[in-house]
């Protein structure tokens, strides 16, 4: 036990009080004793200073020993509380207990052992009792902490779903703005586009070398901007889950040559050989032609755009499990690694600047992974910086009817196809996606 304990003895009667100060003499403890002959100088000296126990005699003359414990208990002074009862009463024990007091014990069994002991064991139960009340208030104020930031996770919760709302309603408006817009502009470009024909013909009159050049001029800057315009447009669909394949059987190599054809003349300017490599024994495929043909013109003109010299080319092959791959391959400037994923999702490029140097909306691969998916197929990309890049594109031979027309599901970037050179840093990477898409695209 400590080295002086403080006490007090609270008690009338000379005698009683002499009784328990001799026996705690006699029980060795070291004490310093303080005694007062009544509860209100017991409650003023314990307003003022700490003690380790108390003995209070439940009969007081003044006031009872009830009373008293009740008062100190409400008041903020925190002491063990010993009560000395004239016998043994269960009743008015039980009653103390419950007022307050740490212990009590019959005056006629006060002895210098009983006293230790019952001064011992108030000590230790009232440090328990305070050290439970501390954990309680701890307990407590953790609680309300939770409340608080439960209720600001919340508030938090319900901001971030407004925004969300705000949000998708800010794309729905977006993608409703690009599909009216782009459909809008395509009247007047067609108008152009016609006109401009027509006035090539000779049968309308003779023009002049100049003016001729001119009106090539505007056709050809026309069918530019209807191909952008037609690219937003049908992502802007794609988007809405309004873009349907329209299957049918063809010849998968004829769609490809004329894809080929028609990006020939962008790869002869830049002296780039073109060409088409195939060992497909059967040729006929079951799928929507004219989106076919987009995604390999998207792939095309990327290819042909970001390679200064060498050559783009175009693959096709069988594969097991009636499915066939496109491939096609450049001698260009490359993707780094990073910007494998990014730059399939719409308005990505890899030169986001104002002065990049290679035109374009963004929107071709975006186009090109939402109708491989919605095909059925998978693109995977392999590419390296400065050497070239590959895009595969894996197809069933036959689209499945229920993908056509149907919700794309997520695009995703598919982790068991990812070949990433983790073992050789020196290897080109390939990225597998499993996405669909879909337009003709042209790029001039
Ligand atoms: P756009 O070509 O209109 O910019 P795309 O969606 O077709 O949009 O392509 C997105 C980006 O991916 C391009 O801007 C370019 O940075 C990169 N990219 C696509 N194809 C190639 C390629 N064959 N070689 C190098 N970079 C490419």
């Amino acid at each position: 036990m400590e080295d002086t304990l403080k006490i007090l003895v609270v008690d009338d009667d000379e005698v009683d009080r002499m009784a328990v100060r001799c026996a705690l003499t006699k029980a060795g403890i070291q004490i310093e004793l303080s005694e007062v002959a009544n509860s209100n100088d017991a409650f003023s000296i314990l307003n003022t200073t700490g003690y380790d126990c108390v003995f209070l005699n439940y009969r007081l003359i003044a006031q009872d020993g009830l009373t008293l414990i009740q008062q100190l208990r409400s008041s903020e002074i925190k002491v063990p509380l010993v009560v000395l009862i004239d016998q043994e009463d269960e009743q008015t024990a039980v009653q103390l207990l419950k007022a307050g007091a740490t212990d009590y014990l019959s005056k006629s069994r006060i002895s210098p052992e009983n006293l230790a002991q019952v001064l011992r064991s108030a000590i230790r139960v009232y440090r328990a009792e305070i050290q439970v009340a501390l954990a309680k208030d701890q307990l407590r104020e953790s609680h309300e902490e939770l409340l608080r930031k439960n209720q600001e996770l919340e508030r938090q919760q319900q901001q971030l779903q407004m925004q969300n709302f705000k949000l998708s309603e800010a794309s729905v408006l977006k993608s409703h703005f690009l599909a009216t817009m782009s459909h809008e502009l395509r009247t007047p470009m067609n108008a152009i586009i016609g006109f401009s024909q027509i006035l090539l013909r000779p049968k309308f009159g003779q023009l002049t070398h100049q003016q001729a050049d001119m009106v090539e001029r505007i056709l050809n800057n026309g069918k530019h901007l209807l191909m952008l315009v037609n690219e937003v447009l049908d992502f802007s669909k794609l988007e809405a889950g309004r873009l349907d394949l329209k299957a049918e059987r063809f010849d998968v190599l004829k769609v490809i040559n004329l894809a080929v054809g028609e990006m020939r003349s962008l790869a002869d300017a830049k002296n780039l050989s073109l060409l088409v490599q195939t060992d497909l024994q059967n040729t006929l495929v079951f799928n929507d032609p004219v989106r076919l043909k987009q995604i390999v013109i998207n792939l095309l003109s990327n290819a042909i755009k970001f390679t200064e010299s060498g050559e783009v080319c175009v693959e096709v092959k069988e594969l097991p499990a009636n499915r066939l791959t496109i491939i096609v391959r450049d001698t260009g400037i490359g993707i780094a690694p990073r910007d494998f994923q990014r730059i399939f999702e719409a308005f990505r490029q890899v030169d986001q600047t104002l002065t990049r140097k290679y035109p374009g909306t963004g929107l071709g691969l975006a186009i090109v992974d939402s109708l491989v998916r919605m095909m059925g197929g998978k693109i995977f990309l392999e590419s390296k910086l400065g050497v070239g890049s590959t895009f595969k594109i894996e197809l069933p031979r036959q689209i499945s009817l229920s993908s056509v027309g149907g919700e794309p599901p997520p695009l995703q970037l598919d982790s068991n196809q990812v070949f990433s050179s983790a073992k050789n840093p020196h290897h080109s990477s390939t990225q597998a996606r499993q996405s669909p898409i879909g337009y003709p695209k042209f790029k001039l």
